[in-house]
């Protein structure tokens, strides 16, 4: 006799993330943390609803785990930058990261990638989360930043100033447990005396970033707002670009064979903008110049049909984790129909992390990250924001039904 499930979740409208129709009256079984029955109740094998524990979802909306591509677990939102910087230590840093991971998952986003932190906070995090031994969303994390002299974060991250030197931080990254690379192709919006768009590293020094990292079996973000950035890290071979303020349409065509994905992190600026008046003048005024572009620039790579992955950059200010909503309604606003909304958000996104075998959809075999939403992602953005219930790995983590 098949034993019982451990979870089903009954009634719900389901979307697997796939960019199938929803299925009415659904049923989700989970076993042993992985999904053994999704689809319509009325065609799932006898028994199988049976179990342990049951969700009634009724008059709500399944969706896979929310997964968010960008973000700092080390950061707090904080509105000056290099004040936080300077004041935070690595102990500070580890309480940190262990709440901004159960914050995400109350916000329905059960992965999120760690695009650089401070000393090892995000990388003991990482493990402990994968351990079990802290609640909160899974990390995949880069540890910290690669950045060039004086460049972009550089009182955070790593200084790098040729491609030996590149390769060598890249493998002892890795060997620190980092499992992405995260370099700084530009300058940024948060460092003092530098321009956000001037170039940082050579087409070689990055390629050496992408070898070292690829060969390992890492991939490589690269931070590039500015065109001359962009363009390079594309040509090095990088797997993302993050920001992507200023594509050009080169840019975007070679995005679309290498493949490239983008992870436009729209919240940031936007966040500075409407947050708060905390933010420095200086990096006010770079964020609004980049702005108007970065909408842009990721409108024509959505209408170029480049691949698209959702991140936040929280942890920037007034930018804080959990709130992926934010930015999807953003990338609506800048005209991603709602229908490609959540592939970008999980099918997709778990594509960029190559964790696509295990999560991002919600199909038989695949590790059981789902959210319950009040009401639908299809017809309204601000859905995302009423996560009613979160499960990660098969476990109920949040329950507010
Ligand atoms: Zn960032």
């Amino acid at each position: 006799m098949a034993r019982m499930a451990d979870l089903a979740i009954t009634g719900a409208r389901l979307l697997d993330g796939t960019g199938a129709p929803p299925v009415g009256d659904a049923l989700v079984a989970v076993e042993d943390g992985r999904i053994v029955y999704a689809g319509p109740a009325a065609a799932a094998p006898p028994g199988v609803a049976k179990a342990a524990k049951t969700l009634d979802a009724r008059g709500r909306t399944l969706i896979p785990g929310l997964i968010d591509c960008h973000v700092h677990i080390c950061f707090d939102g904080s509105p000056d930058f290099e004040e936080f910087a300077a004041r935070v230590t690595v102990e500070s840093s580890r309480a940190l990261a262990r709440e901004n991971l159960v914050r995400a998952l109350e916000g329905g986003v059960t992965t999120v990638r760690d695009l650089g932190g401070v000393g090892d906070a995000s990388l003991e995090a990482a493990r402990a989360q994968r351990n079990g031994d802290i609640p909160g969303a899974r990390v995949v994390t880069a540890g910290g930043v690669l950045t060039s002299p004086g460049g972009h974060a550089h009182f955070i991250g790593t200084e790098v100033s040729s491609a030996a030197q590149m390769a060598k931080e890249v493998a002892r990254l890795h060997e620190a447990g980092a499992e992405c690379i995260k370099i700084v192709a530009t300058g940024g919006v948060l460092t003092r005396g530098i321009g956000a768009t001037q170039t940082q590293f050579t087409v070689e020094e990055m390629r050496a970033a992408v070898d070292e990292a690829h060969a390992r079996g890492m991939r490589v973000a690269a931070h590039a707002i500015g065109t001359g950035g962009i363009e390079a890290a594309v040509e090095a071979g990088v797997d993302s670009i993050e920001h992507g303020c200023f594509l050009s349409d080169a840019a975007i065509a070679r995005m679309m064979t290498n493949p490239t994905w983008l992870v436009a992190t729209l919240s940031a600026p936007d966040r500075i903008s409407n947050g708060g008046d905390g933010v420095p003048e200086y990096a006010r005024k770079k964020s609004a110049e980049v702005q108007v572009q970065h909408f842009a620039s990721f409108a024509r790579a959505y209408e170029a049909g480049a691949r698209i992955a959702s991140g936040t950059d929280a942890g920037t200010p007034y930018n804080y984790i959990g709130q992926l909503y934010y930015e999807l309604a953003l990338m609506h606003r800048a005209g991603m129909p709602l229908d490609r909304l959540l592939p970008a958000a999980t099918r997709d996104a778990a594509r960029l992390l190559g964790l696509d075998a295990t999560i991002g959809t919600v199909e038989v075999g695949k590790i059981a990250d789902l959210v319950l939403l009040d009401g639908d992602p299809l017809s309204d953005v601000a859905a995302y924001s009423r996560a009613a219930a979160v499960v990660q790995s098969g476990r109920v983590a949040v329950d507010r039904t």
